[in-house]
């Protein structure tokens, strides 16, 4: 005699009921019973336990005409918590999230990811404490935990690295995180979750949209008919390392002449402080040139403009609606976006390169943070997984 069945039937469709009412598709129990197909009472039982567990509140309608009137279920966003960050090359921002992705307090932190992952969770768990002490949740509130991280080729050739490359593959890092967190957990690249979040809010009828970051380095995230495109072992957009004609510059990678190596923010942080300006990082390069140094806009038009020429391949290639701009070069005046129109317009298609629109980021600096909350929200929201969470006795 097992009575698993009926324990498992208890809670089966819970997660059904509640992604119907946070869609606002059926937000009474007629309605969803209509819906599910499933009776009445059966479906009371279903949003009973997710009214238990905060998920969902109950507002009386007022009646209409001579009907009694009906309870109407409404999706409460702040029943949980996503703890979430982006993790770039030199700096980190960490934050938390209401389960409608939206933030509720961000830390921001210098980060070496050199040191690799083990250490690299460490100062983002220390981050996901301060962010939860400062919106007073708990560990019992968290549902869902996002990361986004450089890419692969950068986490490995990364400055002072002393982890074995394997160690940085997203499942890596996601059995890390695994260890302090029995909740859902996504992994992916800082920039494909930052093109996921700007196509997703901003550009929804974008058929393909590009999200290219110019930070530290240059990277691209992929976005095609709604979906992100990791491509066939989870490089695709790393543009960084497409070779820029006459450049000879060695790069990290083992190749010479990589756009990185010679118009990423490291690349031009190395130049300008050679020529004896006080810059160390490609922060620092946006500040000098958003202040109207000469030297640093010209330098960073002229990266734009290389990062045009190598995205004008992509752009022939994709056809994109939309590129997305972000990272802090793009944070230092409009020099940056110039240049990249000026090596687009040479060298893309004209078809091509007249169809596309070149914008900021609007997210900003949370960009790939919304895109962690968005991925691991639905992870933590899928019907199937909030069966499991409900109890599963009376
Ligand atoms: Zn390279």
């Amino acid at each position: 005699m097992s009575t698993l069945p009926d324990l498992v039937g208890r809670t089966s469709r819970a997660g059904e009921a509640l992604s119907l009412i946070r869609s606002g598709s059926a937000t009474t129990i007629a309605e969803l019973s209509a819906a599910m197909g499933l009776a009445r009472s059966t479906v009371s039982e279903r949003v009973d336990l997710l009214v238990g567990r905060g998920l969902v509140s109950a507002e009386l309608a007022p009646a209409q005409g001579r009907g009694r009137p009906a309870s109407v279920f409404r999706f409460d966003p702040t029943a949980r918590v996503a703890l979430v960050a982006q993790v770039g090359m030199s700096g980190m921002r960490v934050g938390v999230t209401d389960l409608s992705g939206t933030i509720l307090h961000t830390v921001t932190a210098d980060v070496a990811v050199g040191q690799g992952p083990r250490a690299l969770v460490e100062e983002v768990q220390t981050a996901f404490e301060q962010c939860l002490a400062a919106t007073g949740r708990t560990h019992d509130d968290v549902a869902g935990v996002g990361v986004g991280l450089p890419g692969r080729i950068e986490l490995d050739t990364a400055p002072g690295g002393t982890a074995p490359p394997a160690a940085w593959s997203p499942y890596g890092v996601r059995a890390i995180l695994a260890e302090a967190w029995d909740v859902p957990i996504g992994v992916d690249r800082a920039v494909s979750l930052l093109a996921s979040a700007e196509q997703r809010s901003f550009h929804p009828g974008a058929t393909v949209l590009l999200g290219l970051k110019v930070g530290t380095v240059v990277e691209c995230g992929v976005v095609v008919d709604g979906r992100s495109v990791g491509g066939g072992s989870g490089i695709a957009g790393e543009i960084g390392h497409t070779a820029v004609a006459g450049a000879e510059a060695p790069c990290v990678c083992g190749n010479v002449g990589c756009l990185n190596a010679v118009a990423s923010g490291g690349a031009l942080a190395r130049d300008l402080a050679a020529a004896g300006h006080p810059v160390a990082s490609a922060r620092e390069v946006a500040a000098l040139a958003a202040g109207g140094d000469v030297d640093a806009t010209h330098a960073v038009r002229e990266a734009g403009r290389r990062i045009g020429g190598v995205l004008a391949g992509a752009v022939n290639l994709l056809n994109p609606d939309v590129v997305v701009v972000w990272g802090y070069l793009a944070d230092g005046g409009d020099h940056l976006v110039a240049g990249l129109r000026e090596g687009l317009y040479r060298a893309a298609v004209p078809a091509a390169s007249r169809h596309v629109r070149l914008e900021a980021a609007r997210y900003g600096d949370d960009a790939a943070l919304k895109g962690a909350a968005t991925a691991v929200i639905e992870l933590a929201l899928d019907p199937a997984h909030v069966d499991t969470l409900l109890p599963r006795e009376a």
